[in-house]
């Protein structure tokens, strides 16, 4: 049983300008979206698995929303009020296959790239938290949620009018700079004060 049992998970792309940047994007004027598949869930440590296909499997640092309550067409000053809470999240990518494929189902959504946790931390203030990043100790990725593109009351507006957020349906609000590679025999940690350390050894696929 995991941290979180998502009917769908919505994630937000290029939502730190920074990191926009490093990958060579524009900076988007409404929220880019994509989904993981709620098969992808894992909690804290438990194995991200490198699928054979890709050569280059990345991690990516993010702040995840867990919604508490239904949510449809719901207003920016009312939003957080059909929030659960907050956790850590990686949204791991194979970055090959989200350039060659177009659609970024596959390179987002193998089983296993979705860690999630360890906790939901309830009642912070989304916008003082700091996303860090770390492999095998090192740090990678810092970023403040003050430095979001689009917040996290407009990213929730946003999503729910376009589709019914459940309870229990999870939102990956973008990584900040700093996304990098991963290898078998890797740890991979995500770190937000308030919520603790999300952390994940990486293994290769089975033959
Ligand atoms: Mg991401």
């Amino acid at each position: 049983m995991t941290l979180v049992q998502p009917s769908k998970i919505v994630c937000v792309g290029r939502n730190y300008a920074a990191h926009a940047r490093e990958l060579g994007n524009p900076l988007p004027k409404e929220p880019l979206l994509f989904f993981k598949p709620p098969s992808a869930v894992i909690g804290s440590g438990d194995a991200i698995v490198m699928p054979v296909v890709s050569r280059q499997v990345e991690y990516e640092a993010e702040l995840a929303i867990v919604m508490g309550k239904r949510a449809r067409k719901v207003s920016e000053t009312s939003a957080m009020d059909f929030v659960r809470g907050l956790t850590c999240a990686n949204d791991v990518t194979c970055r090959d296959l989200q350039k060659t494929d177009g659609q970024w189902a596959r390179a987002k959504g193998f089983d296993t790239f979705c860690a999630v946790g360890p906790v939901i931390a309830e009642g912070l203030n989304w916008r003082m938290l700091e996303v860090i990043g770390r492999l095998n100790g090192e740090e990678r990725q810092r970023g403040a949620t003050s430095d979001m593109i689009f917040g996290l009351p407009r990213l929730i507006e946003y999503i729910s009018h376009i589709m019914t957020l459940e309870a229990g349906d999870v939102i990956l609000t973008g990584t900040p700079e700093g996304v990098g590679p991963m290898q078998p025999g890797d740890v991979v940690e995500v770190e937000i004060a308030g919520i603790g350390t999300l952390r994940n050894p990486v293994t290769a696929e089975p033959a």
